[in-house]
């Protein structure tokens, strides 16, 4: 980085008098007189070790982000993943219904089946065993 001029003062205190010192940042390592006590004072290095570790924080943030981004994706594709069986299985209840459904009818058709063997059989003469001689014929 080379625009010195917009870089920020280098703030720091004399060692001598403790008086706040400003001086431009083109200033570092020199040694100047403090305008108020008059001492020599060595203008110290920007505070580097405060920007890394500024940045050292950046850097952690942005790895916990990465962190809640994976987390968050993760939880999406678990979120499809679920959603996708929930879909299976409502595929797989409406064939159950369905299959019901059938069974319904193939067990009706066989009540009727049965009806009219009955009658067939009570026509002919014989009591049919295990029936219900009380029971209404079915309507065809
Ligand atoms: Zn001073």
């Amino acid at each position: 980085m080379n625009a010195s001029g917009s870089q920020p003062d280098i703030v720091f205190d004399c060692p001598h008098c403790g008086k706040s010192l400003v001086i431009d940042r083109r200033g570092a390592g020199m040694r100047i007189r403090c305008p108020e006590c008059n001492g020599t004072v060595a203008v110290p290095q920007p505070d580097y070790q405060g920007m890394s570790a500024l940045e050292l924080r950046l850097h952690e943030l942005e790895d916990a982000l990465q962190d809640r981004k994976r987390e968050l994706s993760e939880l999406s594709e678990e979120l499809n993943y679920v959603s996708q069986r929930r879909a299976h299985l409502e595929r797989l209840r409406a064939r159950s219904l369905k299959c019901f459904d059938r069974i319904d009818r193939e067990l009706s058709a066989m009540e009727q089946a049965i009806q009219r063997m009955r009658s067939a059989l009570l026509d002919a003469g014989f009591s049919p065993a295990g029936g219900d001689p009380d029971a209404p014929p079915e309507a065809e």
